[in-house]
């Protein structure tokens, strides 16, 4: 029987007050706590007689250290940062400034050159950073603020009053397999909040408890992703000039699934590649991880990282679903940003800065909350509004229906983007309809037993240990290491479904989406099919993606004890 993460019962867990609790220290995160600390220091300054404290405010992060789980391509297009820090880039690590890019669309064996780059694509005035790094002195940043960033800390619960949010309960530590409290036991801190604030990257474990609850997601698209897996090579010197920018379209990918390749040339001959396959294709043996390695076949990549070494490996969900998808972003007592939003603009592959500027602005909302002592829906739905009237929406409504007009392949998708980017994002309708990736999945019996356009994308990678790897030697890359004895994070509401539907109906997909090798389906003769579902939570990279595909949703990924997870070092 597998044993779930979850808060235990009946214990008495510490209260602790807080003014503002912001769940997850990514760029999002960070930003807003930057910004809420600057408005304090402003009003403090300008009122000697009523002082705001920053002593209650705190940012919890569930990685062992600042940035250790922030995973990106990764481009900044600085606007945000310009307003967040004016002269950041004297301080900031950035590794290069955007001096060149090209777009490919790529055959199995030749590629063209995109004559002109798309502008959405133009990344001149952009710097290739580590979001790894980059993070982390966001993080310094913050905490020469004077506030509390919580390491190792996951938001397992959100607690509530009626239809309010009153506050966030941390992880219980040193539990075991069983569920039994082990001797190193210490049970979660209830942090009570007059304002929560979810920044918690895609796919929110918080976050979709909140939408769940409250049933948000209502007027909104299903919220569409595509999960990015990324490696880090070390390239012979003169391969790819440091700030030199790639995008790639096509090939491995066939016209019907949604996706493309990017490669960052980096400083010290180091180059961040990866590929972006949307979660919304038909074929349930079709395993991203392996959709990377082919992509590093092809004689343009190949040649690329010949001689080079690979040094790091991991991967990341990015919600594509556009303006459409987002679901209310306030309400009594909390606010949601960044990716955890919806805040990302697929057209560029960006959304560090969308998640900085959204964090700026509910900073600014939660300052004016504290000063009026109000954090109701009327005070906190501010929020909402500042991001309707700031550039956030002015971006995102230009590309409102991008990822909806590939519904039918890349050559319908090419013509709506046309007919988008001529017509401020319209095309043939001011709302595209939206289906969720899952539902797109196909039953086995529906497709050709031989995978047909799609057979070198179906299945594991094996790898040939230089170009190519397994995903084994992939995710040792990652760096990931978890308590081994704890319950399992990944939540599978019935297993039933696994052994005895979905490994007949779809072939078990979850062993293919899966980045990190968690799910396998093991020899056994009690079931009806010969084999049942066994977990290797251990191996979790945090990048959601079981969580969002599975044609059946009934995987829910819960934060494991906090400090696991996978160490994106550089990434
Ligand atoms: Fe990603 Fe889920 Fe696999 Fe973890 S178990 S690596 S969240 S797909």
């Amino acid at each position: 029987m597998l044993i779930f993460r979850k808060p235990l019962e009946g214990v008495e867990r510490p209260q602790m007050p807080a003014d503002v609790v912001i769940v997850g220290g990514g760029p999002a995160g960070m930003a807003c706590a930057l910004r809420l600390a600057q408005l304090i220091d402003a009003h403090n300054a300008a009122y000697p007689d009523s002082q705001l404290s920053k002593e209650n405010i705190y940012v919890l992060e569930k990685a062992r250290e600042v940035g250790q789980h922030c995973l990106s391509g990764a481009l900044l297009d600085p606007r945000s940062m310009n307003e967040l820090l004016p002269g950041f880039e004297k301080e900031a690590p950035l590794d290069a400034k955007v001096t060149k890019e090209a777009v490919y669309f790529f055959t199995e064996k030749s590629k063209f050159k995109f004559p002109i780059t798309p502008p959405f694509l133009r990344d001149h005035g952009n710097y290739v950073i580590s979001l790894n790094r980059f993070v982390k002195w966001m993080g310094s940043k913050v905490e020469e603020t004077g506030i509390t960033i919580f390491t190792g800390f996951a938001g397992s619960e959100l607690l509530f009053d009626g239809d309010r949010v009153t506050g966030v309960r941390t992880d219980d530590k040193g539990v075991d397999k069983e569920g039994h409290q082990k001797s190193n036991f210490e049970p979660g801190y209830d942090l009570q909040a007059k304002v929560v604030i979810l920044a918690e990257g895609p796919r929110g474990s918080l976050t979709k408890q909140l939408i769940t609850k409250f049933d948000l997601a209502k007027n909104a698209n299903p919220q569409t992703y595509g999960v990015g897996v990324k490696e880090l090579w070390e390239v012979p010197a003169g391969r790819i000039a440091a700030g030199e920018v790639i995008y790639t379209l096509g090939w491995p990918l066939t016209t019907k699934e949604y996706g493309g390749a990017w490669i960052y040339g980096s400083k010290d001959n180091v180059v961040s590649l990866g590929f972006v396959t949307g979660l919304d294709y038909a074929d349930p043996r079709l395993d991203p991880q392996r959709v990377l390695q082919e992509f590093k076949k092809h004689p343009f990549v190949a040649k690329l990282l010949e001689g080079g070494k690979m040094i790091r490996y991991g991967a990341k969900s990015m919600p594509y679903g556009g303006w459409w998808a987002i679901p209310p972003v306030a309400g009594n007592g909390w606010m949601i940003l960044g990716d955890s939003a919806g805040f990302l603009n697929s057209a560029r592959l960006k959304g560090i800065h969308l998640a900085i500027k959204s964090g700026m602005l509910a900073a600014e909302t939660a300052f004016e909350a504290l000063t009026k002592d109000d954090s109701s829906a009327a005070t906190l739905g501010a929020f909402q509004k500042k991001v309707e009237s700031s550039w956030i929406k002015e971006e995102l409504w230009k590309v409102r229906n991008l990822h909806q007009g590939f519904e039918h392949g890349i050559y319908a998708g090419m013509f709506h983007t046309g007919l988008q980017m001529i017509t401020g994002g319209r095309g043939l309708r001011n709302r595209y309809p939206a289906k969720a990736g899952y539902e797109r999945m196909r039953k086995l019996a529906d497709l050709p037993a031989d995978g047909g356009p799609e057979a070198h994308l179906l299945g594991p990678a094996k790898g040939d240990g230089k170009l190519t790897f397994d995903k084994l030697t992939d995710l040792y890359h990652s760096g990931t290491k978890h308590e081994e004895d704890q319950p399992a994070h990944l939540v599978i509401h019935d297993t039933n479904i696994c052994n005895t539907r979905c490994v007949k109906e779809f072939g078990s997909p979850c062993q293919n989406f899966c980045p990190a090798n968690v799910y396998e389906m093991v020899e056994d003769a009690s079931q009806p099919n010969g084999k049942r579902i066994s977990l290797n939570p251990s191996n979790c990279v945090h990048c959601k993606t079981c969580d969002i595909a599975d044609p059946y949703q009934i995987i829910t990924w819960v934060p494991p004890e906090g400090g696991g997870g996978p160490n994106y070092d550089g990434m």
